[in-house]
C-alpha cells in the first residue's frame, strides 16, 4: 500500500464526509493505493456514526474508537500504530489542512528521500493570538531541537516514511515535537513544504492557550529526556559536585578566617553568627540532594525498558 492518511479528530462530525472525498478525489486522480485511519478520540458527537457509515461504503475507511478522550498524541499513536502504508500522512480533520498536499508530500518522501515533511502555514487563517505565540514557539523549537530549518512544528499535516511512524512513541502532548523525536530516534533527513490552511469550517479549535505554557514545558522535558534520559547522573552529578564543592570551601573559608582572628587577638564572631556559614550550608546540602537525585535517577533509567532501544537500521 502506497499511503495511510492518519487522521486524529474529535467532535469534527461535519467535516468527515467532505474530508472524505476530498481525500479520496485526490488518491483516485494519483492512482494511490491508500488507506484512511480516522482515530475518534472520544467525541461526544456522531462522529463515530459517521466513520462507520463511511467504513460500510468504503474499504479505505478504518477507524479506532477511544472511550474517552485521551488527546492528540494519543490519537496519533495508535494511528501510527495501525498504519500499514509506505509513507504516512497525518492531517486534522477539521478541513484547515488541504488533501491536495498530499502527492508532493508523497514524492518528497519516497523521490527526494526525505524520512519526514512537516507542513509550513505560511499564510495562516487563525486569530492573531494565535500565530504570534506561535511564532515564538517555534523559534524555541528550532533552537532547543537543533531542526534549523522547520518553521512549523506543530502544523497537522505531516508526512512520513514508514519507518519513522514505527520508531516513535507520541505520548502526552508530544504531537507538536515529532520533528525533534524523530530526530532523537536518528531521522535526520527533515524536510518542510509551505502547505494552504484554510480557515476552520465547521466546529472550534480543541486547544486553549494553554498549549503555549503545556508546549514549552513538554520542550524543557524532551530536551533533558534526549540528553540525559539515559545518564541523569551526568546532569545531576554534576550541578551537584560543583554546589557542595563551592559550599565546602566556603566554609573552609568562614572557618580558616575566624581561627585566623582568634590566632592574631582581632575581633571575631561566633561562626554561626555569619550569615555566609547559611549560605555555605545552604549550597552544601542542595548539592548533596542533587547528587541523591542523580543516583536515583540513574536507578530508575536502569529500569527503564528502553534504555537499550537502539534505531538499528541495517545489520549484515
Ligand atoms: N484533536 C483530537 N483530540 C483532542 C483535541 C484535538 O483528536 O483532544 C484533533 C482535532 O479534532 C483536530 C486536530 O486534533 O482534527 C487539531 O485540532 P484543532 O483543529 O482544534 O487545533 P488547531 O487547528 O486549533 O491547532
Ligand atoms: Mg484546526
Amino acid at each position: 500500500m502506497d499511503i495511510s492518511v492518519v487522521i486524529p479528530l474529535y467532535n469534527e462530525e461535519e467535516s468527515l464526509p467532505e474530508l472524505y472525498a476530498w481525500i479520496q478525489r485526490v488518491m483516485e486522480a494519483n492512482g494511490f493505493s491508500y488507506e484512511v485511519i480516522f482515530v475518534n478520540d472520544g467525541s461526544t458527537d456522531r462522529s463515530w456514526n459517521v466513520i462507520e457509515e463511511l467504513s460500510s461504503k468504503h474499504e479505505q475507511v478504518k477507524g479506532i474508537k477511544f472511550r474517552r478522550n485521551y488527546g492528540k498524541s494519543p490519537a496519533l499513536f495508535c494511528g501510527f500504530k495501525k498504519a500499514e502504508g509506505d509513507v504516512v500522512i497525518t492531517m486534522d480533520a477539521d478541513l484547515q489542512d488541504s488533501p491536495d498536499e498530499i502527492p508532493e508530500l508523497y514524492r518528497m518522501i519516497t523521490v527526494e528521500g526525505y524520512d519526514l515533511v512537516s507542513g509550513y502555514k505560511k499564510k495562516r487563517y487563525d486569530p492573531l493570538s494565535k500565530t504570534i505565540p506561535t511564532k515564538l514557539f517555534n523559534a524555541t523549537a528550532r533552537a532547543v531541537s537543533g531542526i534549523k530549518n522547520l518553521h512549523d512544528f506543530n502544523c497537522g499535516l505531516k508526512a512520513y516514511r514508514k519507518e519513522v511512524v514505527k520508531s516513535i512513541e507520541v505520548y502526552g502532548e508530544m504531537h507538536r515535537y515529532i520533528p525533534y523525536l524523530a530526530k532523537t530516534a536518528g531521522f535526520c533527513k527533515i524536510g518542510e513544504k509551505v502547505v494552504h490552511h484554510q480557515a476552520r469550517k465547521y466546529g472550534t479549535t480543541k486547544f486553549g492557550l494553554n498549549r503555549f505554557v503545556n508546549g514549552y514545558l513538554d520542550l524543557i522535558s524532551l530536551w533533558f529526556l534526549s540528553k540525559f534520559g539515559i545518564k541523569p547522573m551526568h546532569i545531576f552529578g554534576l550541578l551537584g559536585s560543583v554546589m557542595f564543592i563551592f559550599g565546602f570551601i566556603a566554609v573552609v573559608i568562614i572557618g580558616v578566617h575566624k581561627l585566623y582572628a582568634m590566632y592574631c587577638g582581632l575581633p571575631y564572631i561566633l561562626i554561626t553568627d555569619s550569615p555566609y556559614f547559611y549560605l555555605a550550608l545552604t549550597t552544601m546540602i542542595l548539592g548533596t540532594q542533587l547528587f541523591l537525585a542523580g543516583f536515583l535517577g540513574e536507578m530508575i533509567a536502569r529500569n527503564a525498558p528502553e534504555r537499550n532501544n537502539y534505531n538499528i537500521e541495517k545489520e549484515l
